[in-house]
């Protein structure tokens, strides 16, 4: 009997949340609009928009002069900073937190220095990040909590992560006990995928793929807005394709991945091998080393590139790195990528370069929206 009884509100807090998706992705909309765009009766969309503007989540902008006759429509929109959200990323020794708006605009931010070797003082040290983030914006929606390394989202569990030294950690259960809000644990570089799309306004019925070079290189494929994550947490680990055998070593104790041969460290290994004191953005001290240098390191990512696309098959490939700066490294990127792949998936294969860096904390605070905009079933 209480499933009858749970059905109409049940169903209420679907729509409220179909509007909440539709009204985030517009920013301006009307009530009639609504009602078209999501098949909803304008009695329903009415009762929800009346109730948000209630609790001031929403404002009516004014009325639209419509050519036909009827009701004159009156534009709504959300008000952004009614609802925050909150991403805490952590890498090794050091925690990037930033408070978002329901668009993903930052309003407050913060990198602080910290010793991450001991997974229990870190989770300590975090619960207390989380509690005074909860106290100060009191509306948060929740906190999304980012890691390198290999992350069971729904567990919040830690299976291994090479560059904070953890293995088996359970990231989730010692943070409940001090935190009430709706946490969600996730890689930071598939938290940072998630907002590529976004960024880049990319459609969401197509599949992306998302690749970050930083300490180590990450990546995701989005497909249909949710990152997929693999049958053990472990797809778009591009960081680890092999490219070169016989390679450099690497954390993950094999030889040769391509994290050892264009991620922050091995570049700046590489530069400082031929001369001490280069670094890959004074071209014009040795144009011809960083040049090279750059060039190979595009090659090794466009071969890279050419196994994503063969295997996935993605709507475009999003490049989240420092070297994109470098147009010797985008060239090389496209052109070994081109030469590698098949001719037909490249042509229909969009590559983006992006000009500035995508902060992972503002994606895992997308997260956490995007959790609250879930049906409930
Ligand atoms: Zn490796």
């Amino acid at each position: 009997m209480k499933a009858i009884g749970k059905g109409p509100a049940l169903l209420r807090l679907n729509n409220q949340k179909r509007v909440m998706t539709q009204m985030r992705k517009v920013r301006v909309t009307s009530r009639q609009d609504l009602a078209q765009t999501l098949s909803l009766s304008k009695n329903t969309v009415s009762l929800i928009i009346d109730d948000f503007l209630e609790q001031g989540l929403i404002e009516e902008l004014g009325p639209v002069s419509v050519a036909a006759a009827g009701r004159p429509k009156i534009e709504i929109a959300l008000r952004p900073q009614k609802l925050p959200s909150a991403g805490v990323m952590v890498e090794r020794n050091f925690i990037h937190w930033c408070v978002c708006d329901y668009f993903s605009t930052i309003i407050a931010e913060k990198t602080l220095r910290t010793d991450t070797s001991q997974p229990a003082n870190l989770l300590a040290e975090l619960a207390v990040l989380c509690r005074e983030l909860a106290s100060k914006y009191p509306d948060l929606l929740g906190i999304g909590l980012g890691f390198p390394g290999i992350v069971d989202p729904p567990g919040g569990w830690m299976h291994f992560s090479s560059h904070l030294g953890w293995q088996d950690v359970d990231l989730l259960t010692p943070l409940r006990k001090h935190v009430r809000l709706p946490l969600r644990i996730m890689n930071n570089a598939k938290a940072a995928a998630l907002l590529s799309v976004q960024h880049l306004g990319l459609a969401a019925e197509n599949s992306h793929f998302y690749l970050r070079i930083s300490e180590g290189i990450g990546g995701a494929l989005v497909q249909h807005g949710e990152v997929y994550t693999g049958s053990s947490w472990t797809a778009g680990e591009v960081g680890h394709l092999i490219l070169q055998p016989n390679g450099p070593r690497c954390s993950c104790g094999r030889q040769g991945c391509l994290e050892t041969l264009i991620s922050q460290p091995a570049i700046k290994q590489q530069l400082a091998q031929r001369d001490p004191g280069l670094t890959w953005q004074n071209r014009d001290s040795a144009p011809r080393v960083v040049n090279e240098i750059m060039t190979q390191a595009g090659g090794f990512l466009g071969k890279a590139l050419s196994q994503i696309m063969l295997l996935l098959n993605p709507a475009s490939i999003v490049i989240d790195c420092p070297w994109n700066a470098n147009p010797e490294f985008c060239e090389a990127v496209s052109s070994v990528a081109e030469s590698s792949a098949l001719r037909f998936t490249f042509q229909h294969t969009q590559l983006h370069f992006l000009p500035t860096r995508l902060d992972p904390a503002n994606g895992l605070a997308l997260a956490v929206i995007e959790q609250s905009e879930q049906y409930v079933r």
